[in-house]
């Protein structure tokens, strides 16, 4: 099946006089006849559910949808895109190990890394996304078991050298994580450029209608881990917990991280996406293919016009041909990037503020990736604590705008933005 018939027809196939549309398992626990049958599942012995904070049918039925969208071979659902990232870096990393990051990623997971993960003994290098194959093999350590970046970064909108960031990490025998969340698997699919796990904020384009939170993780299922068993040894030695099962051998390099995941992580630490929300992403995928399309055109119009605008200094968009990242994107994103765009006014700070207040279409919000035109100026909302001089530092100046441009009409928007910048 092609991305487009996956979106809308993916995960699930009803059988006779089943119900058309997922249903909504709304259970904390099944059912069984006797305890040994309940025993196998605890033992991993046989497929089944029992308990919702492990597994759920219809949790399994969406996640089934992402794995196919984004050609892998596991996936599953997470209570937020935080808690995907997390997970994801901690089923392969322990206290005393080591990741290789690119520095352009979302300020969340800045954050998870370089604060949270190094309190647990988890320590970071981050590398440029411009960085140089020399440069990026230089950060390696013998203790680095990951690297990691996104497709496209939030908020920098830098575009990933996929291929050359998983070449560094094959190299070093270390997996490539990729955040998949601004592209989605409708623009690109980073495993088909050697990326060995992806992760998603679903929060975002997934869902795309600002009404649920949560994430995912996908295994290409690519990943040798046996061939690397001394730097896996939780992948690779046996789990006491489940009456040493060693996951590799039981599971193969196709199943081994995500059941690992969702038997150790999941059942530990419990970030599970409700039932109700996983129905809510589905029907957001069911459109994802026909939303990106109308995200990308209306980003590409919008980041057009402001480019033309006496009254804007600069745009970061990869589609404009003289964005730095544009032909990474013509090489990673040939459909198009996002429908995010972000500029500076010429009138700095002041401007911004001028331009903010009078949007009437577009809405101030912290979100991106809605249906729903949203826009953010950092230095007077997340940001405001820092002076000008530190945000320029921080890569969002004083007078940068993020918009977010949802799927209204292009023409519409424009109008809006027209008029705000009139004012300024
Ligand atoms: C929003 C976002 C996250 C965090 O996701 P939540 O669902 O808000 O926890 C992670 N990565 C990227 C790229 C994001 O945009």
């Amino acid at each position: 099946m092609k991305t487009n018939t996956i979106c809308v027809q993916g995960g699930y196939t009803p059988g006779n006089g089943e119900p058309r549309q997922i249903p909504i398992i709304q259970s904390t626990t099944f059912k069984y006849s006797t305890s040994e049958d309940m025993g196998k599942l605890f033992d991993l012995e046989a497929e089944g559910y029992f308990y919702t904070r492990l597994q759920n049918p219809t949790n399994d039925m969406v996640a089934a949808k992402i794995a196919q969208l984004e050609g892998g071979t596991a996936a599953m659902l997470t209570s937020s895109g935080q808690a995907a990232n997390f997970f994801a870096l901690f089923n392969i990393c322990e206290c005393g190990d080591h990741i290789v990051s690119s520095s352009s990623i979302y300020g969340g997971t800045f954050n998870l890394i370089s604060v949270t993960m190094k309190r647990m003994g988890i320590d970071v290098t981050f590398v440029a996304p411009t960085a140089t194959e020399e440069e990026i093999n230089a950060a390696f350590r013998p203790n680095t078991k990951a690297v990691f970046g996104e497709t496209i970064a939030n908020p920098a909108l830098t575009v990933l050298d996929i291929e050359k960031f998983a070449k560094c990490a094959h190299a070093h025998g270390v997996p490539l994580i990729v955040d998949n969340t601004f592209a989605t698997p409708v623009g690109c699919r980073p495993f088909e450029w050697g990326a060995d796990i992806v992760t998603h904020s679903t929060t975002k384009y997934m869902d795309g209608h600002g009404a649920a939170v949560g994430g995912a993780i996908v295994d290409s299922g690519n990943f040798d881990w046996m061939a690397h068993a001394d730097k896996y040894p939780g992948l690779t030695t046996p789990d006491e917990s489940y009456h040493g099962v060693t996951y590799a051998e039981r599971f193969g390099k196709e199943g081994a991280f995500i059941t690992k995941c969702t038997v150790q992580l999941m059942r530990d630490l419990g970030s599970i996406q409700s039932p109700q929300n996983a129905f809510l992403l589905n029907l957001g995928l069911e459109s994802l293919h026909v939303r990106m399309k109308r995200h990308c055109e209306n980003g590409q119009a919008v980041a057009e016009y402001l480019n033309k605008h006496p009254k804007v200094a600069y745009v970061n968009y990869c589609g404009l041909p003289e964005d730095p990242y544009h032909e990474l994107a013509k090489k990673y994103l040939p459909n198009g990037s996002c429908g995010v765009v972000s500029f500076g006014l010429a009138g700095g700070r002041e401007a911004a503020s001028i331009f903010m207040k009078n949007l009437k279409l577009a809405a101030i919000e912290t979100h991106v990736a809605d249906a729903r035109t949203c826009c953010l100026n950092p230095a007077s909302s997340t940001h405001r604590q820092m002076t000008d001089e530190q945000l320029k530092e921080a890569g969002v100046p004083a007078e940068l705008i993020r918009m977010s441009v949802g799927i209204e009409d292009a023409a519409d928007l424009i109008a809006d933005i027209e008029q705000a910048l009139a004012a300024c």
